[in-house]
């Protein structure tokens, strides 16, 4: 068979292929031809006054249209949104798992639904003694005994995490002094946004060789300005880290940083390849944030409110942010900043996303300590079963290193000797009825893509996934990619953008 023959075939409707066929295009409502028979029979309306003697009511220019149209418009558009519930959605980093339906039907119970943060306590006792118990299995899955469960973003809650390191700083009198925060370069973006947020300065430790954060590029670091490191406020680590390996010198860096009197912050985003494995507390993390919306499974993506919940020591656990909730005797409250004057203060209105308490608790429960422990076990496993099914057709800067954890690391390099880029790969898999992986990112290297497939997928989702990114890697080496690659995706509603127009030029009104 010769190449464009088998290409030919390729480009053809597949098994593996997702949804094509039957896309609506659909415009705005406004848009719709006005039609003489409107949806709702009510008679014309010119020429009555108003009963408040203001004026005459005109057409308010509303659309005519009848009650299938209107229902076909939303629930068209609503299936322009891709999720969770569609298909594969293998986004590194953001943990786009299954979000059962268990946690939804009791969070719909209305004794959860139906109540008010400004209710008296006395009135919420179930509510709040939910959001001790969901504290209590914080602090044990973490093994960090402060938790406050405020933070409405896993942004949010490095916010308050570094803003509790700040406050410890400043209780001690060295708020003055230590300016400085590391962070390995394989760093989230919100990392170091975080930090220059609380008024603190950045300083990278470059992890390039292989994605790791070592011992002696972090005493380089902490060294810098002061033989001791005492202009070091802590450090911000993902752990995992953002290329999906789990920091080896862990223990010798937070040793290094807790003698110069540091903190350390550990973005807990990962948290899915560790949860019932290891506990942070264990390797030295003093404060770290927890994605409910991706640990615990609560919605995310567009589908719900994030969570954020922070977890830190004993020691940094006065100053966190109120409130968290407290229990004496059978009775629950919540802890204010009069029940504790050391505190931050507190961030946000009320108690947090309480629904999203429900639900990560819900799943805590159904699962079980060792159920959870299995949830780390399968996301690892599925990230390795895809870096190790896919290494041969693209390039995979970490392989050689051992296992990743739930995520795995590829790049386009062999790709771009083709004239084809990540983002032409991206796009291809759009074409082919894939959610693309995230990419250009981490930064550390280019054309990056980070693939996470989670436990929740079937070995049969992945295979699919992986049968496709290899007809891919194979198109790219025989067809012309000019020609070919450069005008996915052919079947969507919307063709290649120009994004970079797009993101200059943003057109935020419709005229
Ligand atoms: C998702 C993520 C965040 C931010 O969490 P949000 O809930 O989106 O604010 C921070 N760090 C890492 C590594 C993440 O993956």
């Amino acid at each position: 068979m010769s190449v464009d023959t088998k290409v030919m075939e390729m480009t053809q409707p597949q098994k593996d292929d997702g949804n094509r066929a039957l896309h609506y295009e659909e415009n705005l409502l406004w848009e719709k031809k006005r039609s003489d028979h409107p949806g709702v029979d009510f008679p014309p309306v010119a020429g009555t006054k108003l009963r408040t003697g203001v004026g005459e009511r005109g057409a308010i220019g509303l659309p005519q249209v009848s009650e299938p149209q209107a229902l076909r418009h939303f629930v068209r558009m609503s299936t322009w949104n891709y999720s969770i519930d569609h298909g594969f959605f293998p986004l590194g980093s953001c943990t786009m798992k299954h979000n059962p339906r268990l946690n939804e039907k009791i969070a719909r119970h209305p004794g959860f639904a139906h109540i008010h943060p400004m209710q008296p306590e006395s009135t919420v006792q179930g509510a709040l003694g939910l959001m001790y118990e969901l504290q209590n299995w914080l602090a044990e899955l973490t093994n960090l005994p402060g938790v406050c469960l405020a933070p409405a973003a896993g942004a949010h809650g490095e916010l308050a995490g570094m803003m509790t390191i700040r406050r410890a700083h400043e209780q001690k009198g060295e708020g003055k002094k230590r300016r400085i925060v590391l962070t390995p370069d394989s760093a989230h973006g919100t990392n170091p946004a975080t930090a220059v947020t609380c008024g603190f300065e950045v300083r990278n430790i470059s992890t390039k060789e292989n994605g790791m954060l070592t011992v002696e590029a972090f005493k380089e670091a902490l060294t810098k300005t002061d033989p001791d490191g005492a202009d070091i406020a802590g450090m911000m680590v993902t752990n995992p880290n953002t290329c999906g390996l789990f920091e080896k010198d862990i223990m010798e860096v937070t040793e290094l940083l807790h003698k110069a009197g540091g903190y350390f912050y550990c973005d807990g985003a990962n948290f899915n390849a560790l949860v019932g494995k290891i506990r942070p507390g264990d390797f030295g993390v003093d404060v770290m944030h927890i994605n409910l919306h991706k640990t615990f499974s609560t919605p995310h993506g567009g589908g719900g409110p994030g969570s954020g919940p922070i977890c830190c020591t004993e020691e940094l656990a006065k100053y966190m942010p109120v409130p968290t909730v407290l229990k004496g005797g059978e009775t629950y409250k919540l802890e204010w900043e009069d029940d504790r004057p050391e505190t931050l203060g507190r961030l946000k209105g009320y108690q947090g996303q309480f629904g999203m308490h429900v639900r990560a608790l819900a799943y805590m429960l159904s699962h079980g300590a060792d159920g959870l422990k299995q949830v780390s076990e399968d996301a690892v496993l599925g990230a390795n079963y895809i870096l190790r099914s896919l290494e041969e057709d693209y390039h995979a800067p970490f392989a050689h290193q051992g296992s990743c954890m739930h995520e795995a690391l590829l790049t386009d390099k062999h790709q771009k000797e083709e004239g084809v880029q990540t983002l032409d790969i991206a796009k291809a898999l759009i074409e082919r009825g894939f959610h693309p992986m995230t990419v250009y990112f981490p930064l550390v290297l280019p054309g990056t893509m980070l693939i996470e497939p989670t436990e929740t997928e079937s070995k049969d989702a992945m295979d699919r996934f992986i049968t496709v990114m290899k007809e891919i890697a194979y198109e790219a080496k025989a067809v012309d990619a000019e020609q070919y690659f450069h005008g996915f995706p052919h079947s969507s509603p919307r063709r290649r953008l120009d994004e970079v127009k797009a993101a200059r030029n943003p057109v935020l009104r419709w005229k």
